[in-house]
């Protein structure tokens, strides 16, 4: 039952993921029916039989439950060629539901990711798409997520998404459509660069879906908005996730400082906060690995003569936080425990996320509560009632503080500025704030559109767009 009403999605929407059905339950006065993760348990265990993978992936098309429509029609002979351009959640999920309503043949065109969009190489091939895949998908597909390379499929899902939401899915996937004889995907190709929707037409598509997620993140009104050690919290995520600089053999350069500030009440501030601080420890550690090794190498005083005096603060505060998390797993090692960074972390500042509103009505615990759940069992501090005002530079041009002005809510129950400020300390200021729909290609192309199907497609994209607009930053 669960493979005809979310086919391509239950491995996307599983636990952590989708907790509507959670929201809804009737029975308020205990914890509530769990579906999501009654839905992933039932996935990893057909997964976990021999053959697991390949009992999911005939589901996808055949269901004996299903009693409209066992199978998928065979492919319709009609004009029906479908660019799907974008390769997440919306675009996967499109392209499953287009290929079993017969459509002969659906393509997806993506970048490995918005920042590097052009030049990049693609998508990862799966080199066990054709063969029948016997053993269980442990054994066989599973990868540690502290190893696993990024596939450049899944869009904002592999990037972003919870840490606690297990990205190997993203390969279930992307392997029951790769095997699809009528589907075929290309990276590294930017719709409204490398192709436009005349090549579209050209190429022989008729029909162009354009899946390609949120656009630009909003820009809050602050001052010093952008100075050093302010960052979109997106463009934190990806750095993070897609230069690999989570992981230890990565060299990539990734800079966080404590305390950090995430300004926002959504799942990306929440995200940004936990990964941030389970990003910190790690980060001083490699930095302190990195710094014996070209000690050995060169002597202190030639490594210290590279710096300039801001560079020597922020090298001395990372080797003595990386010397007392090095003392922790010292200890922690001793007492077969899992070190513990919480206190430390706080010690030096910790992670807080400040939002304008109550956390009640905060998007994050609207959609999914769990998440604040974790979020604060970790040692995560969440501010209420907080508006930020500016990010206050220190002597060398880099954020030291940020201050907030205190919200009130009136006679007419609008949140108001009180006229109170209120400082933050802050080395890191990470903004959530939302995102605005992508409607880039719009933009760029203006006029390059053919009439005819501006005319049937995109007074309905900008309608849609403009709802949203109206619906408020909030809806992200
Ligand atoms: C930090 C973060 C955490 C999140 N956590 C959760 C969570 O825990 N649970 C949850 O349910 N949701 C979460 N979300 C939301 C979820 O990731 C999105 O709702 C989902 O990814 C949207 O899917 P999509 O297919 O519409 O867009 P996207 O996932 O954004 O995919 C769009 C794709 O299109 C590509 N693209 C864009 N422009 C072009 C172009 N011109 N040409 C070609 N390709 C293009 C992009 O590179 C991308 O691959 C999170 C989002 C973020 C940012």
């Amino acid at each position: 039952m669960m493979m005809i009403d979310n086919p391509t999605m239950c491995p996307g929407t599983g636990h952590r993921i989708c907790n509507d059905c959670m929201k809804a339950c009737i029975y308020q006065k205990q914890e509530p029916v769990n579906i999501p993760q009654i839905e992933t348990r039932i996935l990893t265990d057909v997964l976990e039989l021999p053959w697991g993978f390949e009992i999911y992936s005939l589901l996808t098309r055949w269901n004996p439950l299903n009693v409209k429509r066992p199978l998928p029609p065979a492919p319709s002979d009609g004009p029906r060629t479908v660019l799907v351009v974008g390769m997440g959640p919306a675009g996967y999920t499109l392209a499953h539901y287009l290929l079993n309503e017969g459509i002969r043949r659906c393509r997806h065109r993506r970048p490995q990711d918005r920042a590097a969009a052009d030049g990049a190489d693609g998508v990862a091939p799966m080199a066990s798409a054709p063969r029948l895949i016997r053993s269980t998908w442990v054994s066989e597909l599973y990868e540690p997520l502290d190893e696993r390379i990024m596939a450049g499929f899944g869009g904002v899902a592999e990037y972003g998404i919870t840490v606690r939401w297990d990205k190997n899915f993203l390969k279930l996937i992307y392997l029951s459509l790769d095997r699809r004889a009528h589907f075929r995907v290309y990276g590294g190709v930017r719709f409204g660069g490398t192709l436009t929707l005349d090549d579209a037409w050209r190429l022989g598509f008729d029909h162009v879906a354009l899946a390609t997620g949120a656009g630009r993140p909003t820009i809050i009104d602050m001052k010093n908005n952008l100075i050093r050690g302010v960052r979109k919290a997106c463009d934190f995520l990806m750095a993070l996730q897609l230069t690999g600089a989570a992981k230890r053999s990565s060299i990539a350069n990734l800079q966080v400082r404590l305390p950090a500030v995430v300004i926002g009440g959504g799942l990306t501030a929440i995200d940004t906060a936990t990964e941030l601080l389970a990003y910190y420890p790690l980060q001083v550690e490699k930095i302190l690995e990195r710094y014996e090794a070209l000690r050995r190498e060169f002597g202190d005083e030639r490594i210290w003569s590279m710096y300039d005096a801001e560079e020597h603060e922020i090298l001395d505060e990372f080797l003595a936080h990386a010397e007392a998390c090095r003392r922790e797993r010292a200890r922690a090692a001793e007492a077969r425990e899992e070190p513990d960074f919480t206190p430390l972390v706080r010690s030096w500042g910790g992670v807080t996320i400040v939002y304008r509103k109550r956390l009640s009505d905060s998007p994050a615990y609207r959609l999914n509560h769990e998440e604040v759940d974790k979020a604060l069992e970790e040692g995560i501090v969440f501010v209420e009632n907080m508006s930020p005002v500016e990010c206050v530079p220190d002597t060398h041009g880099a954020v030291k503080e940020v201050t907030f002005e205190r919200q009130k809510k009136d006679e007419k129950g609008k949140w108001r500025g009180s006229g109170e400020i209120v400082p933050f300390p802050a080395r890191s200021v990470l903004v959530a704030a939302g995102t605005s729909p992508n409607i880039i290609y719009e933009k760029e192309m203006a006029g390059h559109v053919p009439a005819r199907r501006e005319e049937q497609v995109l007074p309905e994209l900008r309608a849609e767009v403009e709802r949203k607009a109206r619906a408020g930053a909030d809806s992200n």
